[in-house]
């Protein structure tokens, strides 16, 4: 029941604001009409809306009530006074005596000691923080819920109309949102830099009526969208049957919203206060998304998800605004998503210019597509998607994780010379292409790329790589939505063979567990999966699907030569037990009158500490050795490789890590065993040269690291590099890294 008292009526003040927003006002006079008509309706002596001005301060823009000299003037940062802590916790206040309340910061400018209690609401669009709307009364008292309803609902359509430009205007603070240039700063997730025109995965739905003067329409309105919607949710979930029990599980969950009572009803009560069906749906998406901020457990985030994306479900239907706004995409698109599967990617292939992804990690599937595609992605850009519009100005710097949104011209001049500067770099790679890798005192070393997609089969040839060094076959599993069958990989074997036209391919066998997660498989809640239940122990454990892979490489290579390398052979029997495996596979082959390759080598990651002190007879009988240096490392410090806090703790470069690292050489030349290094750090200049410096003589990276590498073994006295490494290490130094760039600096200089 309404309190008789309380004479606020949120439709009335909807439909006066309104009014205000058909009139011909703008900027500044169009918000200080509308804090009198909401301190009116409120019956509050105060009503004051503040904006953020960049992401730490907010400042007072329009005010009925309070000094309005304060207007523009007075500001303070998030966290600080009720105003900041509204804003940093996305959740009102409401209190009868301010001042007393704890947080409560004096601002003598503004006048407002003479005002006792206190309502602050959030002004926010979709999990992005706008501003604070305040009103402030004389009189000491606590408000209504029906009161603080109100203008939460306000808040929303304010928040609305912020992102229609609305404000735009005089007023310095007012400018539109979406029309500033923004610094957002992520996380490498490829090298790179790149610029070109935003395109977004999934366009945002504008609501352009957030205020509606029939509720029975309505309401009418958003009960026909969710009928359809759980109609929809329903036809899925019976295709789903017999499929992903993942799949199945998010579309439950999608049901169990779809018939929430509670958020039905908050909607419905939103509409009966004057907010049209997509405002009411918005603001509990905007809810949604501010309690996802916060919400630490993976589990419950999930399903946060799954309630914004129903919510976009809706909006789209409500709105008729369908994932193909009809915008032409532009000639240099630089995709923006919260995160994106690799299929996905796959389907825009090489056309985009960068990536920046919202969520997104180093090892998630969508990376190491990029990776392949060789285009620059940026994970973890925080609020992109919100910042963004389809068609605005963004650069792309892959090699710091910075994206600069709308950047003005200083930006674009710098990175300009940036991406000139790359260019350059790029021909002068070009010219040496087919040059050995030789170093200035005559080693030689033999550079090779990895891969994993038919689409880097190309780079094999602009690179100029010697062959592919890793062939990471589990891309090819990764990228679809059932298990390959055996046909189709030996299909594509045969092609990856046809490309590489008599250079060598090695192929590593299914690498899964960890981070590669495949999605038809059961997956394993294993406690740490990175020392779990991964590669090779899947291979042995569940032989069928090695079983069916090493088959279709065999009839793959048919008359040809074969290279096959097993991964995370932690001990020898691991590797003899795969290997038979081989033989079986090639033994049957034969009996079914298959055609045999021509010559079999076959190998061994050396990715765990324990293999590199196998017994001389494990050196001895295996055909060749690569480190795959990304995971030994983590290893070798204890420091998990996706673990954005610790991946960069411990430098390559360390002595610990670069004397076990030179053991492994040491003890493959007494052995005899062919060794090469394909993590990622055989793609960096230094890290290459302190490799080759140590011993090593094959290495395989990504293929736009080939030239950089080239260039530096080039211009580079290898046995020096090696004296100054053993000098560091003398001298007890925790890395080599600042001894070896000092050398590497006079090296470049005199070459
Ligand atoms: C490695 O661990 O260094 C490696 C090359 O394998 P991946 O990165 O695919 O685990
Ligand atoms: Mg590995």
């Amino acid at each position: 029941m309404a309190d008789p008292e309380i004479k606020t009526d949120s439709r009335q003040m909807l439909a006066r604001l309104r009014d205000v927003m058909a009139e011909d006002s703008a900027g500044q006079a169009r918000l200080n009409t509308i804090t009198t008509l909401i301190a009116e309706e409120m019956h509050s002596q105060v009503c004051s809306v503040y904006l953020f001005r960049d992401e730490e301060t907010l400042e007072l823009c329009a005010t009925e009530g309070l000094n309005p000299d304060s207007v523009h003037q007075t500001r303070m940062r998030m966290g600080e006074g009720l105003v900041g802590l509204v804003a940093r916790k996305g959740q009102r206040i409401n209190t009868p005596d301010a001042p007393s309340e704890r947080g409560f910061r004096y601002m003598p400018e503004t006048g407002e000691e003479i005002y006792s209690s206190f309502l602050g609401v959030p002004i926010q669009r979709l999990g992005e923080k706008l501003g604070v709307l305040v009103v402030q009364t004389k009189d000491s008292r606590e408000f209504a819920d029906i009161e603080v309803d109100a203008l939460e609902v306000v808040a929303m359509v304010l928040a609305e109309m912020a992102e229609l430009g609305a404000f735009v205007g005089e007023g310095a603070a007012l400018t539109a949102l979406h029309t500033l240039p923004v610094l957002l700063r992520g996380s490498t997730g490829q090298e790179g830099a790149a610029q070109g025109h935003v395109w977004l995965h999934e366009p945002r739905v504008v609501v352009t009526n957030p205020i509606a003067e029939d509720p029975q329409r309505e309401l009418e309105r958003l009960q026909e969208a969710v009928e359809e919607v759980r109609v929809g949710v329903d036809k899925m979930l019976a295709g789903a049957r017999g499929g992903g029990k993942e799949q199945i599980e998010v579309l439950e969950a999608y049901r169990m919203f779809a018939n929430s009572k509670g958020w039905m009803r908050r909607m419905e009560e939103d509409i009966s206060r004057g907010l049209s069906a997509e405002a009411a749906v918005e603001k509990e998406q905007s809810t949604a998304r501010a309690r996802m901020q916060q919400v630490k457990d993976v589990y419950l985030r999930d399903r946060l998800h799954d309630l914004d994306d129903l919510s976009n479900r809706l909006l789209r239907k409500l709105t008729g605004q369908g994932l193909d706004t009809g915008a032409e995409m532009p000639s240099d698109p630089v995709l923006i998503a919260r995160n994106i599967g690799p299929a996905e990617l796959l389907d825009y292939g090489r056309s985009l210019k960068a990536i920046v992804l919202e969520e997104g990690s180093v090892g998630s599937h969508a990376a190491i597509v990029a990776r392949a595609l060789a285009i620059p992605l940026v994970i973890h850009a925080n609020r992109i998607t919100n910042e963004a519009l389809n068609g605005d100005h963004i650069m792309v710097d892959g090699d710091q994780g910075i994206v600069h949104l709308r950047p003005d011209d200083t930006v674009v001049a710098a990175f300009k010379d940036k991406i000139a500067m790359q260019a350059e770099a790029q021909e002068r790679y070009t010219s040496i292409r087919d040059k050995p890798a030789t170093s200035r005192d005559g080693v030689t070393i033999a550079l090779k790329m990895n891969a994993g997609l038919m689409a880097d089969l190309p780079s094999l040839e602009g690179s100029g790589a010697e062959g592919v060094g890793l062939f990471r076959t589990e891309l090819q599993f990764l990228v679809r939505n059932q298990m390959p069958k055996r046909s189709e990989l030996s299909a594509l074997y045969a092609r990856v063979l046809d490309a590489a036209n008599g250079k060598q391919v090695v192929f590593r066998t299914l690498d899964i567990g960890s981070d590669k997660v495949l999605p038809y498989m059961k997956p394993n809640d294993e406690p740490n999966p990175a020392l779990g239940w991964r590669a090779i122990r899947v291979g042995l454990d569940k032989p069928g699907v090695l079983r069916m892979q090493l088959q279709a490489l065999l009839r793959a290579a048919a008359g040809r030569r074969l290279t096959v390398m097993f991964p995370f052979i932690a001990q020898s029997e691991e590797y003899t037990a795969a290997r038979a495996e081989l033989e079986k596979a090639l033994a049957r082959e034969k009996v079914l009158g298959h055609v045999a390759p021509e010559a079999i080598e076959v190998g061994a990651m050396l990715e765990t500490p324990s293999l590199a002190f196998a017994p001389d007879k494990f050196f001895e009988e295996v055909g060749f050795l690569s480190i795959g240096g990304n995971d030994l490392k983590q290893f070798f410090f204890a420091a998990d490789r996706e673990n954005e806090r610790v991946r960069r703790r411990y430098d390559t470069l360390n002595v610990s890590f670069l004397t076990f690292l030179e053991q492994i050489v040491q003890r493959c030349e007494v052995s005899n065993t062919p060794l090469s290094f394909c993590g990622e750090d055989a793609g960096r200049p230094v890290e290459a040269a302190c490799l080759a410096a140590i011993g090593l003589r094959t290495l395989s990276m990504r293929p736009a690291s080939i030239g950089p590498v080239k260039s530096m073994l080039h211009r580079l006295d290898l046995g020096e590099l090696r004296r100054v490494i053993y000098a560091a290490r003398d001298d007890g130094a925790q890395s080599v890294r600042p001894m070896v760039t000092d050398f590497l600096r006079t090296q470049t200089r005199t070459a």
